[in-house]
C-alpha cells in the first residue's frame, strides 16, 4: 500500500476544474491537494486538509496537474543533429530524415532501445510530464515495429503503433507492397503490444487512400486512431480524422475552414506540436482558429530526433502561447486536460477527488510564468500516483543514493 501525501500550502492551485475553482483552469487559492492509494481524495482549502504519512509543503508557490504528453517518438536509437544543423542553414525539412533512425532503430539491440527511451521519459518527468504516449515508427518491419512497441510498453502510458510512418527505403518502388505488410503481418503482430494506431498522412508519407487502409484495418483490431495530418503541407488528413472519428488529429500546421469545421463536428481533438515547428522553422499551427470553432486543443512535445528532440512541455507551452496563439491559461489546459482528451483518458488532467494523484509544484507563484520564463527550470517537485518521482533526492527508493538515510 503506498503512502498517504499531502501537498500543502498551494498559494494557486490549478484543478482544471471550473466547478471546483474561479475560471476554466478551476483555480483555488490556500490550498491543499492530499492523495491516498495513488488518488486524490481531498481537494480544498490547506486548513482543512487531513493528515498524511508525507507532506510536501509548496510555500505558497503554483501546483499544476501533471503534464499529458500525447504525441511523442521517443523509441529510437542515433541522433539527427547534422540534420538539424543543415536545416538552420536554409534546407527545408522533408520527411526523408527518417530513414536514418529507421536505419540506426534496427541496426540498435533492444537494450539500447528501451534505455533510450527510459532516459528520455525520464527527462520528461523531471520537467513535470507525468502521462505519456510514444509510438513505433523507427522500425518499419513486422520485427523492428514490434520490439520498438515492446520498449514503448515498458517506459510509456500509452501506446501507438505507426507502422505507416514512412515507406522504408526497401519499398520505395513498391509502396502497395509496404502498405499490404502493415495492414497484414505488421499489424497481426503489433495489435497487441499497442492501445493505439498512428498514420502520417501528409506530403512523402502516406495519401489519403493508404491511410484509410491503415485505420480501417487498425479499427477491425480494436486499435483507437490518432493521425499525423497537414503537418507539411494542405491535405486530406484532418477530414480523415474526422471520418474515422480517431481521438486526436496531429500538428494541423495547413489547415482550411472546412477542415477545422469537420474537426469540429467530429469531437476530434486537434494536438498541436509548436516543438516540431520551432525546430523546423515551419509556420506554427493557428491554434486560436481551432479554439474559435469549439475544437478541444491539446499540445505535445512531438519528442523525436529528427524534428522535435525536446522533452520540455513547460517549453511547448511557451511555444503555444508566443506562436499558436492560446492564452496563457488555453496553454495551460492543452498541456494537462487536453492531452489527457487527446488519449481519451477521463483519470488523469485534472486535480479533482478520483483522479490520479499526478501533479508539480512549480517555483513560480502561477501558471503563467510557464510561458512568461521560458527556459527556466520552474518545476521543482512532481508527483505521479501520489509518489514524489523528481527530484530524485525526494524519492523515498533512491535515499541511500544521495546520502538523506532513511
Ligand atoms: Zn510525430
Amino acid at each position: 500500500v503506498s503512502p498517504s501525501l499531502a501537498v500543502t500550502r498551494i498559494g494557486e492551485l490549478v484543478t482544471n476544474d471550473s466547478e471546483l475553482g474561479a475560471g476554466p483552469l478551476g483555480l483555488i487559492r490556500e490550498a491543499a491537494v492530499v492523495i491516498d492509494g495513488g488518488v486524490i481524495v481531498y481537494v480544498g482549502p490547506s486548513k482543512s486538509a487531513p493528515a498524511a504519512d508525507t507532506e510536501v509543503i509548496a510555500s505558497e508557490r503554483c501546483v499544476i496537474p501533471g503534464f499529458v504528453d500525447s504525441h511523442t517518438h521517443v523509441v529510437f536509437a542515433g541522433d539527427r543533429a547534422d540534420e538539424f544543423v543543415a536545416r538552420m542553414a536554409g534546407r527545408s525539412y522533408a520527411t526523408g530524415g527518417i530513414a536514418s533512425t529507421v536505419e540506426t532503430t534496427r541496426a540498435a539491440s533492444d537494450a539500447v532501445l528501451l534505455a533510450n527511451a527510459r532516459r528520455l521519459v525520464d527527462e520528461a518527468i523531471s520537467q513535470g510530464t507525468t502521462v505519456i504516449e510514444t509510438k513505433s515508427g523507427y522500425g518499419l518491419t513486422v520485427e523492428d515495429e514490434a520490439r520498438s512497441l515492446r520498449a514503448a510498453a515498458e517506459c510509456a502510458d500509452e501506446v501507438t503503433f505507426l507502422g505507416a510512418h514512412v515507406v522504408p527505403d526497401e519499398y520505395a518502388r513498391d509502396r502497395e507492397a509496404y502498405v499490404e505488410l502493415v495492414v497484414g503481418a505488421m499489424l497481426n503482430e503489433c495489435a497487441p503490444l499497442a492501445g493505439w494506431c498512428d498514420v502520417f498522412c501528409d506530403e512523402g508519407a502516406f495519401d489519403e487512400d493508404e491511410s484509410a487502409r491503415v485505420l480501417a484495418a487498425a479499427r477491425e483490431k480494436g486499435l483507437g486512431l490518432r493521425l499525423h495530418a497537414n503537418q507539411l503541407a494542405p491535405g486530406p488528413g484532418a477530414q480523415l480524422a474526422a471520418r474515422f472519428g480517431a481521438a486526436s488529429a496531429d500538428h494541423l500546421n495547413h489547415l482550411d475552414p472546412d477542415d477545422i469545421a469537420a474537426l469540429a463536428d467530429a469531437g476530434v481533438v486537434a494536438t498541436l506540436c509548436p516543438g516540431a515547428d520551432f525546430s523546423t522553422r515551419a509556420r506554427y499551427a493557428q491554434g486560436r482558429s481551432l479554439l474559435e470553432a469549439g475544437v478541444t486543443v491539446a499540445i505535445a512535445t512531438d519528442c523525436n530526433p529528427g524534428t522535435s528532440y525536446t522533452t520540455s512541455m513547460p517549453f511547448v507551452v511557451a511555444l503555444a502561447v508566443r506562436d499558436c496563439g492560446l492564452s496563457p491559461d488555453e496553454a495551460v489546459l492543452a498541456a494537462t486536460l487536453g492531452g489527457a482528451k487527446a488519449l481519451r483518458r477521463e483519470d488523469v488532467g485534472r486535480l479533482v477527488p478520483g483522479c490520479r494523484g499526478d501533479l508539480a509544484v512549480l517555483d513560480a507563484p502561477s501558471h503563467v510564468y510557464l510561458a512568461y520564463r521560458p527556459g527556466v527550470r520552474l518545476v521543482d517537485v512532481v508527483v505521479r500516483r501520489g509518489e514524489v518521482v523528481f527530484p530524485a533526492a525526494l524519492k523515498s527508493d533512491r535515499r541511500d543514493e544521495v546520502g538523506v538515510g532513511s
